[in-house]
């Protein structure tokens, strides 16, 4: 079943999306549903074979749970209400009894309550058990075709260990399979340092495949030692340019609603102000609560540190944090707040008749603030800036985290002389160390060599392996279509019958194609009845590595043997042509 498409489908808006639904690899169904179709099942299947053999390599076992999973392990971790009613990844359902259930997103409940069960002594650890299954997950913005899809193949899987030095021994040991795995796949990946998300837990890196079209910024130091996801990034901010001397006093500001306008028209420096951020965090309890960022006017906020550092300080499980829209706060029952001119010292006061919010500020104040001497802020007077203002004049003691973005052009931690580049990665792997977050949730422990009971410690890994196979066609294409690796190619060879009306070439073609097969070759032949042109056409778009083309030279006994990649092109004997696809096959392989 070979169904090409000329056009380029009129949804698909990076290359790899394109390629694929042209090649007739994959179907959209609905919004971020796809079907595989034979080809690019043969291409999953390569995949899915390659990670098996290497988690069955480092002992993992393979094991299949359910996708259909019941709430109430969810609501004991306490992620059942943020995956179905914050962010809404679940999908989730009443059966016929009225029971609740959700279509797994990935799988640290269902295996935790499964390992408690069967795990029950510090002798049957560690351990590592592995899946690959579709996955489901309502993303906001289901887009790329198969990158970020909403029904998708995932390989995941989890460890239980009894101490943290084990768990740390598997974690790099799935370090060391997952690079064997890209590297086997013919992809050029890169490993960065993660954020944990809401998945939790301690040590995480993602695995990138670099590429103009990725979701995911990366920033790396000009050696290479130091790479990791913008959500997680560390780095020296610029120094800031000091404020010229001069007496603590009020300006006037009406207007100048931006960093830009400010610096612009009283001739200071984004770096000499401190910008404040009203934000409002929604919790577990459902409470609101507001947060006041200081941070300096020339760096951004990010976003994914202040939910990581409120929930260190608040104790509770943040749902979401949205900006406030300054249009909606008369429905809280707050007056006007001086947006534009919001200092670090705005008074709680302003929340008293708030309806839903807490009625006291959560202040964060990001370094790159809290270290300026003399600054420029927010007066709380709509079009007043306090100018040559200190954190002691304000009356504000800072409560100091790290808030902001790093950005390309920062120095490193480790080596001030390196600088951070940035570029865009697709993530296709990510392994945590979780550490005994569900485990103590879940009271899923293991009695010890003391005869205790511990919870475990935990690791999980993850792989998209269907994501991972788009992103290799956008790492590995030309301008006539895929140019597969050939560890997931879905043929190896192809052979193309030029003018099937030949009886010679069709005779010739069919025996190539027979000893290829008894070569063990993955061989496909296209024995249509269409013009040469359209043939190669496809082949070219298709992308299979090795082209065995039967056509004019047929009479003297000789073919065209073309290499996909860089299109070098040989007419050789028949017998040749074999030999050198077969060794040249076979060597690749593992
Ligand atoms: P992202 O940040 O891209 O949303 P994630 O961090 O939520 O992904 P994980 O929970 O770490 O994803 O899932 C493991 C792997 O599954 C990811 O590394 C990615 O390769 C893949 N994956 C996640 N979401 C999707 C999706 N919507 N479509 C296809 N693959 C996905
Ligand atoms: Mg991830």
């Amino acid at each position: 079943m070979l169904v090409t498409l000329r056009d380029v489908p009129a949804d698909a808006e990076i290359i790899s999306h394109q390629l694929l639904l042209r090649g007739g690899y994959i179907r959209r169904v609905a919004s971020g549903i796809y079907a595989y179709l034979p080809l690019m099942w043969r291409v999953l299947k390569k995949i899915k074979n390659i990670v098996r053999e290497e988690m069955d390599s480092a002992n993992a076992l393979e094991t299949l749970l359910p996708q259909l999973q019941p709430s109430e392990p969810w609501k004991s971790t306490g992620r059942w209400q943020a995956y179905t009613s914050g962010e809404g990844i679940m999908f989730h359902l009443k059966d016929r009894q009225g029971r609740e259930l959700g279509l797994g997103p990935t799988h640290e409940e269902i295996i935790t309550t499964l390992a408690k069960e069967l795990l029950r002594s510090y002798r049957q650890l560690p351990i590592t058990l592995y899946q690959i299954q579709s996955k489901f997950r309502d993303e906001i913005r289901p887009r790329f075709g198969l990158m970020r899809s909403r029904e998708f193949i995932m390989k995941d899987a989890y460890s239980f260990h009894g101490n943290e030095s084990s768990l740390k021994a598997t974690y790099s040991s799935m370090d060391r399979t997952y690079k064997r795995i890209f590297n086997r796949c013919g992809l050029t990946t890169v490993a960065v340092d993660a954020d944990s998300g809401s998945i939790g837990g301690a040590a995480s890196q993602e695995f990138m495949v670099t590429a103009k079209t990725g979701e995911d910024f990366i920033l790396t130091s000009s050696d290479g030692k130091y790479s990791a996801n913008q959500e997680k990034a560390v780095s020296h901010p610029s120094p800031p340019i000091p404020l010229k001397e001069g007496k603590t006093s009020l300006i006037e500001t009406k207007g100048q609603n931006t960093i830009k306008d400010l610096c612009q028209q009283n001739d200071i420096e984004a770096s000499q102000i401190v910008k404040v951020i009203l934000l409002v965090a929604r919790l577990q309890s459902l409470k609101k609560q507001p947060v006041l960022i200081s941070i300096r006017g020339d760096q951004e906020l990010n976003e994914i540190k202040l939910i990581n550092t409120l929930a260190a300080q608040i104790d509770e499980d943040i749902i979401d944090i949205s900006y406030v829209n300054p249009e909606k706060l008369s429905s809280e029952g707050l007056e006007s707040l001086p947006f534009g001119s919001i200092g670090p010292d705005l008074n709680d006061s302003v929340l008293s008749n708030a309806k839903s919010w807490e009625k006291n500020f959560l202040r964060l104040t990001d370094e790159t603030a809290s270290s300026l001497k003399s600054f420029i802020c927010g007066a709380n007077k709509i079009g007043k800036h306090h100018i040559h203002i200190t954190w002691e004049k304000l009356g504000v003691i800072p409560t100091v985290a790290d808030l902001r973005k790093a950005k390309s052009g920062d120095r490193c931690l480790h080596d001030k002389d390196q600088i951070l580049k940035e570029c865009r990665g697709i993530e296709v792997g990510h392994i945590f160390q979780l550490g005994r977050k569900y485990s103590q949730s879940l009271n899923a422990t293991f009695t010890n060599e003391n005869g205790k009971e511990e919870p475990y410690w935990m690791g999980c890994y993850g792989i998209g392996i269907s994501r991972l196979a788009q992103a290799a066609v956008e790492q590995n294409h030309d301008n006539e279509g895929i140019n597969w690796p050939l560890a997931i190619a879905p043929f190896e060879v192809i052979v193309v019958i030029a003018n099937q009306k030949d009886p010679q070439q069709k005779k010739m073609g069919e025996e190539i194609y027979q000893r290829l097969i008894k070569g063990n070759i993955d061989a496909l032949i296209d024995d249509r009845v269409e013009r040469a042109g359209v043939k190669f056409k496809d082949a070219d778009l298709i992308g299979i590595p090795f082209r065995i083309v039967v056509g004019r030279d047929a009479e003297a006994g000789k073919v065209e043997l073309i290499k996909r990649s860089n299109r070098e092109s040989k007419i050789l004997l028949i017998e040749e042509a074999l030999d050198k696809v077969i060794s040249e096959v076979s060597s690749k392989r593992p």
